[in-house]
């Protein structure tokens, strides 16, 4: 029998839809995390406590769990374990992608440096650290510019500045996160600010599959509501592109461009791209799926889950098609309207009745704390729709926003 292990980091959206994924597949199914499991002592073959920050550390230990068991797969579930899971792969001989190249792709500043390389077209970019001073460095780089740390995600830390004033804010709020303790905690690149020029422009996001270093587009969202800043919250997602199509052709060769460049071969990849009249642009290439629940809008083949297919690839299994299902689809990630504590959500039946909207799922529980961008890091929730058209799809989704109403009361209040 296929032996699978997953790694999940203690924060993710993505564990349920993997678990899942597996149970449809025929595999004895392995989960790693970072803190011990209560069901460890009990099932320990197939629940592993690593250390995800010391990769050399978590493959040895899989190694040698692997020689009197050995397993088919390793499946990072989410950017956090990502590089682990690629010097587990390859301490295993599994296919994998260079755990060189994936480190590459947690940290923005080593990303533009090999794409820069390459000469794939990205923004100009210039790299601080807590120790510069802000309004030094904000009379040296070019306006409209994007400051943004170097090793956080989900647009956390990232604020566009048009001034010299509006730089030497950025900085200083940026630097406030730098210095939480969960983003101290992280280490290595914690005190980094990258600095690029601003790229105008639509924002689009590819979703693909890597197969021996060939990039399969599984699919290319639309990103319908303009992020021109100064913070930079997502909201739909919208697939099919209505780009045309010979702007979605380009945009998939710069995306295949830039993953040779950074030395990406095998799994999935998520890419942010700027398309505006000089062609695409580089935002971000990821060696992982799309984030929080967006997944949920794709299905493949004959309903393939795109966790499905991820560890189809992973397990060597026959994937019958790489074709996402016509019908177009979306998500919002839902717009955190202010900060506070969530108290209730109203509205959800009636957004639920807006034609077209499939599941509404709100992320935060009741009495939680609601943080916007560019300090929070958790989303609201997310609305999936499916339509006829893209247009319809994003109308839906709006309707249904529209239709709920989000009770927070001010923290200290
Ligand atoms: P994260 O990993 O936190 O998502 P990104 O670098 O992808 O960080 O930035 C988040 C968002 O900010 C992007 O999706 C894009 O909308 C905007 N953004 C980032 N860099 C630039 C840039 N150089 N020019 C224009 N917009 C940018
Ligand atoms: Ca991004």
């Amino acid at each position: 029998m296929l032996r699978l292990l997953l790694l999940v980091p203690t924060t993710t959206y993505r564990t349920e839809d993997f678990v899942q994924a597996a149970a449809r597949l025929d595999v004895d199914l392995a989960v790693a995390s970072e803190r011990p499991n209560v069901f460890g002592e009990r099932l320990p073959d197939n629940l592993l406590t690593l250390d995800f920050n010391d990769p050399e550390k978590a493959a040895c230990e899989v190694a040698a769990l692997a020689r009197l068991n050995p397993f088919s797969a390793v499946v990072p579930v989410d950017d956090r374990t990502t590089v682990v899971g690629a010097a587990i792969a390859n301490a295993l001989g599994l296919p994998s992608n260079p755990v060189a190249a994936v480190s590459t792709t947690r940290n923005k500043h080593q990303m533009r440096l090999a794409l820069g390389k390459a000469g794939v077209p990205s923004p100009p970019y210039f790299l601080f650290t807590l120790a510069d001073d802000p309004a030094r460095a904000a009379r040296t780089v070019p306006y409209p510019c994007v400051l943004k740390p170097t090793i956080l995600a989900a647009s956390r830390g990232v604020i566009r500045a048009d001034s010299e004033g509006e730089f030497v804010a950025a900085f200083r709020r940026i630097e406030a996160i730098l210095k939480t303790a969960d983003v101290v905690a992280l280490g290595s690149g914690s005190d980094e600010i990258l600095v690029e020029g601003f790229i105008p422009g639509n924002e689009v996001a590819l979703e693909g599959l890597l197969v021996k270093g060939a990039l399969r587009v599984l699919a290319l969202f639309d990103k319908p509501d303009p992020l021109d800043g100064p913070f930079f919250e997502e909201t739909i997602y919208v697939t099919p592109s209505r780009l045309p199509g010979e702007t979605q052709t380009a945009v998939a060769d710069l995306t295949a461009w830039a993953a040779r460049a950074l030395g990406l071969r095998e799994g999935p990849l998520h890419a942010e791209l700027r398309v505006n009249e000089a062609g695409p642009w580089v935002i971000e290439i990821a060696a992982r799926s799309i984030g929080g629940l967006c997944s949920r809008t794709l299905r493949f083949g004959t309903g393939l889950t795109l966790e499905e297919l991820i560890l189809r690839h992973a397990l060597g299994i026959e994937i019958e098609s790489l074709e996402r299902e016509r019908r177009p689809a979306g998500v919002m990630m839902i717009p955190i309207p202010r900060g506070g504590i969530l108290e209730e959500v109203r509205g959800q039946e009636a957004a639920k009745a807006v034609p077209g909207i499939e599941e509404i799922t709100i992320t935060i529980h009741q009495g939680q704390e609601v943080v916007p961008l560019p300090e929070g890091s958790r989303y609201l929730g997310f609305i999936f729709a499916r339509r006829e058209t893209p247009e319809e799809v994003e109308a839906a989704l709006r309707e249904a926003n529209g239709r709920l109403e989000f009770v927070i009361t001010p923290k200290s209040g």
